[in-house]
């Protein structure tokens, strides 16, 4: 792996250089090699023994230089300035073949100085579910950390009880937080600011190097990065379930797979996490949730903005601005393209499209109508003929309410110029067959967990490759869950 560490060279208050704990019998569970070609390493020729040795943390890489990195946090909106790594420690950062770079990290692989009382481990049953969501993230084009390797390390950890331990090997272009920009501002340490967002701008955002004022380039960047990166949640209906600003990547990428969830039924209020207990996270509060982080990442950068105190927050405040009409202009788009709504309208006819999707919305969740089969089945129907309306209109609680919609979404697609063939191909593209349920993941987990089986897995793992293609015998997995499989609550495990 051709290691060019540059985190390092920020110096000793950014991280502690930390090895991975070895573990007892490392066993590779699962190792990407489309990913690892893809990124240009040549660890593919590894065998599966060498592999488990590696991505556990048993050997360490020639030229890693192993590291647990330093970050605060709000969370659950109250500060916590001691955050960090606490189980996952970074091998190092890698030119990728492409000529960009990324960082790798084993998550689960031991305690670190920032562990506090924890024990730096992962469960088993967190490490599959985070791989199969990230994957299947990736695959969706949602901007994502991604899952290199995943190993069991014979050893347990407890929780709740005794569960199995596994260690994930993700790849990100960045690991560095809004919560290590608060980190260096709760210390007061300025020049740490500049300091990391040189190194972020250098990293992430080289174009804007060359702006007038690169920090705020940088600032204007990132939050648009992260109102695409919310809409494209929203269309998916992907939970993430803990938006603490630690959680939330400068880079864009959803990163910090936990209590996250896709939504079967749709519920504008959905929340899945144990912990959110007061619904900060739900489904509709991600996008005022994604500003509230934003403005903890302006507030940090404000001296890099303006000399003069006042004038730096007027600046950041335009920039905040932005993101509610961009992550609005996001959506819509978005949503339009999911509908079949795809001729451009002018601005009168963007809030009636408006509207009608919003009425579409409100139908589905007064219905209980699955979400991912609403738009799949949507996008099966004629824009003249009712003929193929049952599958989605059966999908509603009143099919009567859904066939409403349809009048008025059938009077709008008379307006659109492309052919009926053409709608129909441009919406599957973008509403997927399969989406990582609950309660398949939960299976998956049951089985590893339970029975040391990981084909369950492996087979969820395969159809998540296509999800936008429906694959042969594979219907099971398009089905929302049976009264008894329904997953309540998701945990982070931990
Ligand atoms: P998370 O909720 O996973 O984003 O983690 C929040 C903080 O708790 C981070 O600083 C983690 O490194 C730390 N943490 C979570 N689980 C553990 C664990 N098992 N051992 C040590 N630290 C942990
Ligand atoms: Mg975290």
């Amino acid at each position: 792996m051709p290691f060019n560490n540059r985190y390092l060279t920020l110096g000793e208050s950014f991280y502690v250089k930390t090895p991975p704990s070895p573990v007892a019998a490392p066993g590779l569970i699962i190792f990407n090699e489309n990913l690892a070609e893809t990124l240009g390493l040549s660890v593919a020729e590894l065998t599966a023994t060498e592999c488990a040795a590696i991505f556990s943390g048993n050997v360490i890489a020639e030229g890693a230089e192993p590291l647990a990195m330093a970050y605060a946090g709000h969370q659950f909106g109250h500060f916590n300035q001691q955050l960090g790594d606490g189980r996952a420690i970074l091998l190092g950062e890698i030119d990728g073949a492409d000529g960009g770079s990324f960082a790798i990290q084993l998550k689960g692989s031991g305690r670190t100085f920032y562990s506090r009382s924890g024990d730096g481990r992962a469960a088993l049953g967190p490490v599959l579910r985070e791989y199969l969501i990230s994957e299947a993230m990736a695959k969706f084009g949602v901007p994502t950390t991604r899952a290199l390797a995943a190993v069991t390390t014979g050893e347990d950890v407890a929780r709740e009880r005794l569960l199995p331990g596994g260690i994930i090997t993700r790849i990100a272009t960045s690991f560095v937080r809004v919560g290590t920009f608060e980190y260096f501002l709760a210390k007061g340490d300025m020049e740490a600011i500049r300091e990391l967002a040189d190194f972020v701008i250098e990293r992430n955002y080289p174009q804007s190097a060359g702006a007038d004022n690169p920090y705020l380039a940088f600032l204007k960047a990132a939050v648009e990065r992260q109102a695409v990166l919310i809409a494209q949640w929203m269309q998916l209906g992907f939970i993430h379930g803990v938006m603490n600003t630690d959680n939330m990547s400068i880079a864009g990428e959803t990163i910090d797979y936990g209590p996250c969830a896709f939504m079967d039924g749709y519920d504008h209020e959905q929340v899945f996490s144990s912990i959110d207990r007061d619904g900060r996270y739900a489904y509709s509060n991600q996008p005022s949730i994604g500003l509230w982080n934003l403005t903890r990442l302006a507030e940090a950068l404000l001296p890099l903005l303006a000399g003069d105190a006042d004038a730096a927050t007027e600046i950041a405040q335009g920039v905040l601005k932005n993101y509610v009409e961009s992550y609005q202009d996001h959506w819509l788009s978005g949503m339009r393209k999911k509908c079949g709504l795809l001729t451009p309208p002018d601005e009168s006819e963007q809030e009636a499209d408006k509207k009608l999707i919003e009425e579409l919305l409100d139908t589905m969740a007064g219905n209980n109508a699955d979400f991912t089969l609403t738009f799949l089945y949507l996008s099966r129907m004629s824009a003249r003929s009712s003929e193929q309306d049952g599958d989605c209109r059966n999908l509603f609680d009143d099919p009567a309410q859904f066939d409403d919609w349809v009048l008025k979404w059938r009077k709008r697609l008379s307006e659109e110029v492309q052919s009926d063939g053409e709608r129909q191909v441009k919406m599957q593209a973008v509403n997927p067959v399969y989406i990582p349920r609950n309660h398949q993941i939960e299976a998956a987990i049951r089985a590893a967990e339970d029975r040391d089986d990981f084909s369950v897995f492996h087979a969820l793992h395969e159809v998540l490759k296509n999800p936008y293609v429906q694959q042969e015998g594979k219907d099971s997995y398009m089905q929302p869950p049976e009264p008894d499989e329904v997953v309540m609550q998701t945990f982070c495990g931990t």
